[in-house]
């Protein structure tokens, strides 16, 4: 049984598809599961349409592999209290906030995508990361770097990549079908969110009303990826974008440049992530919950400004002294 985290991204599922096709190839039979449907951008990718959103009374289980999460709740209720006893829980991961969970943890913090240690793991199988695997390990990697952007982008990452081409990954689908393929909906509300964005002292932010999706047709579980689109504010040293959602509870999303921290302030809230994109869900209202977040954003960019100046003293002192 193999979960993906809710408001599923490319890595949860390009890993989890990954792996399933993996376990295939050596005559298993897995299920993938995640509690909300496949986005579009993601549907065309062999295995897509396999996907179960919940799971039979009485499954036959005999691994449990939980994949890009950090914690258990992140199964989005797939997982049940009861499994704890009866199957062995694996996690598959690359986050900094992971509480290593499971009873095995494969935990690479830090590594561009949870796609990184799954090729370990296919490799350990004694399968070969080859065309439909590494097209689903690509979709990974290029999503959670956006475009091979990201800090975590390493040499390593890039000569990754090149080798996935080289092992017959559809780079270009990839591209066109996944990264560069935004549906109209989500563009008008990116309207939206950009309509009312706004900026104070570094930190940009935006909101987005349940009444606003209601009118776009957009439902709680489609991710309209707005963290992603404010990280490039340029003025922005953090980013964070609150999404109402039907219940009356607030999706924050937040994006940090290299250097600030937005992974202990997601993690403080009872979400998680890594230093430079994390999220967590608080239970609103709105502007309760934004008023909230910024206190915290505030903190954070003040304290690494203050963290600057200590170092520029500490540099101008040695100089003196030099
Ligand atoms: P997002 O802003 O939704 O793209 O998420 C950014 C990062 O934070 C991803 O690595 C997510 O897995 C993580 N994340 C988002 N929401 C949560 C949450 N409620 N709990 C734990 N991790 C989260
Ligand atoms: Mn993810
Ligand atoms: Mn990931």
């Amino acid at each position: 049984m193999l979960i993906a985290h809710p408001r599923p991204d490319g890595d949860a599922i390009g890993s989890t598809l990954a792996l399933r096709l993996a376990l295939m190839r050596l005559g298993k039979y897995p299920k993938a599961a995640c509690v909300h449907p496949i986005p579009d951008n993601l549907a065309y990718l062999p295995g897509a349409d396999s996907f179960i959103q919940a799971v039979p009374e009485d499954p036959d289980i005999d691994l449990v592999v939980a994949i890009d999460m950090s914690d258990l709740e992140r199964t989005g209720g797939i997982y049940r209290d009861d499994w704890r006893q009866n199957y062995p829980l694996l996690v598959i991961d690359h986050h900094e906030t992971n509480e290593a969970f499971g009873d095995v943890n494969l935990i690479a913090p830090g590594a561009a995508a949870t796609a990184l240690p799954m090729i370990n793991v296919i490799e350990a199988l004694g399968v070969a990361v080859q065309e439909d695997i590494a097209t689903c390990l690509l979709v990974g990697l290029l999503t959670d770097t956006r475009g091979l952007r990201t800090e975590t982008t390493t040499a390593s990452v890039l000569r990754t990549v090149g080798e996935l081409i080289e092992a017959g990954g559809d780079y270009q689908t990839v591209m066109q079908r996944t990264l560069d393929s935004v549906p109209y909906q989500q563009m008008r509300g990116w309207g939206i969110a950009l309509n009312r964005l706004q900026l104070k002292d570094a930190i940009a932010w935006t909101t987005v009303q349940v009444s606003e999706k209601e009118a776009l047709d957009i439902e709680d579980h489609y991710d309209l990826d707005l963290g992603n689109l404010l990280s490039r504010v340029a003025e922005a040293k953090v980013i964070a974008a609150f999404t109402e959602m039907r219940d009356g509870s607030v999706k924050v999303s937040m994006r940090a440049r290299p250097g600030y921290n937005v992974a202990s302030i997601a993690y403080e809230l009872g979400g998680g992530g890594h230093k430079q994109a994390a999220g967590c869900t608080l239970s609103g209202p709105l502007h309760t919950s934004v008023t909230r977040v910024l206190a915290m954003l505030q903190n954070a960019v003040a304290g690494k400004q203050q963290v600057h100046s200590e170092e520029a003293v500490a540099v101008s002192e040695f100089k003196n002294q030099a």
